[in-house]
């Protein structure tokens, strides 16, 4: 393993005063193969009465990606989805040419720890139909004081057959003891590592809560050592081909498509439809970064 990447996350606030960790992308690292985007949600207790709630946005260009940890988050969508996450499962929606979701606490008073992600859809897939697809269970077992939960792709001879439209693997790993674990790496991909509890240490360093870990290409194996009560999560991909655009709640392969996305918003396309009841919290776009456009 060559020299690891530290990258500290940044605090963002996702509105409403809910402050999130955001571990891409950086200025150091746009991408972890399609990953693109890595917010760190919680773990969070809201007060009574206060939860998460995200009003009706839309995306182009990507898929997002939801592991949820503790809580129950309520997504509804402009193809009419209406689906709770539960800890141990995960959402996958597809934005492609254009979708709109909201996403709510379930109840107030909630516990809420998850990690949500986006995933840039390549050339061939980024104007494609919109989707949404839920995953109850996950392959899960144990290993050597740790709990391992494929979370998309395949590791270790296991796989985890979801909509994904390129190659990668999202894998969380917990260990309430402490445990020191080989795990398999593919050397065609490139990994990171974001520790949600806890702390690891691998390659001499130490990594605390929200430091991103970028581990690079060509890797056949990570030795790591995670102390109790650690939770990480390991992404890892082939290089994305080609760089992408990312504009607010957009992705996509020119400044010009990303506008025309943000145009179409604010004019109320039917492009990106609607969520059923939500028209009330619908989010405005901030003004687009880029003149002549
Ligand atoms: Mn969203």
């Amino acid at each position: 393993m060559s020299q690891i990447q530290r990258i500290a996350g940044r605090p963002s606030d996702i509105g409403e005063g809910m402050v999130v960790l955001r571990a891409l992308p950086t200025r150091a690292r746009r991408m972890v193969g399609a990953w693109c985007f890595l917010d760190h949600l919680g773990p969070v207790q809201f007060a009574a009465g206060q939860g998460m709630h995200v009003g009706a946005h839309p995306h182009i260009g990507l898929q997002t990606f939801t592991w949820l940890i503790e809580g129950e988050v309520l997504h509804r969508d402009s193809l009419g989805n209406e689906q709770v996450i539960r800890p141990g499962q995960v959402n996958l929606m597809t934005a492609g040419h254009g979708i709109v979701h909201s996403e709510d606490s379930v109840a107030g008073g909630q516990r809420l720890h998850a990690a949500q992600l986006w995933i840039a859809l390549p050339a061939d897939a980024v104007d494609c139909a919109g989707g949404f697809a839920h995953y109850p269970e996950l392959p899960g077992w144990d290993d050597g004081g740790c709990r391992f939960t494929l979370l998309a792709g395949s590791f270790a001879g296991r796989t985890m057959a979801g909509d994904f439209r390129s190659p990668l693997v999202g894998l969380d790993l917990w260990s309430e003891a402490g445990a020191m674990a080989r795990l398999q790496l593919d050397p065609e991909f490139e990994y990171g590592l974001l520790p949600l509890q806890g702390e690891v240490r691998m390659g001499g360093e130490s990594f605390a809560t929200d430091e991103f870990a970028y581990l690079g290409l060509g890797a056949e194996s990570l030795a790591i050592d995670l102390a109790p009560a650690t939770r990480i999560l390991l992404l890892g991909g082939q290089p994305f081909g080609e760089p992408v655009q990312m504009w607010w709640n957009f992705v996509g392969f020119s400044k010009a498509e990303i506008a025309r996305a943000q145009r179409d918003w604010e004019a109320g396309s039917p492009r990106f439809g609607r969520v059923a009841g939500d028209e009330g919290r619908r989010l405005v776009a901030p003004p687009l970064p880029w003149a002549g456009y």
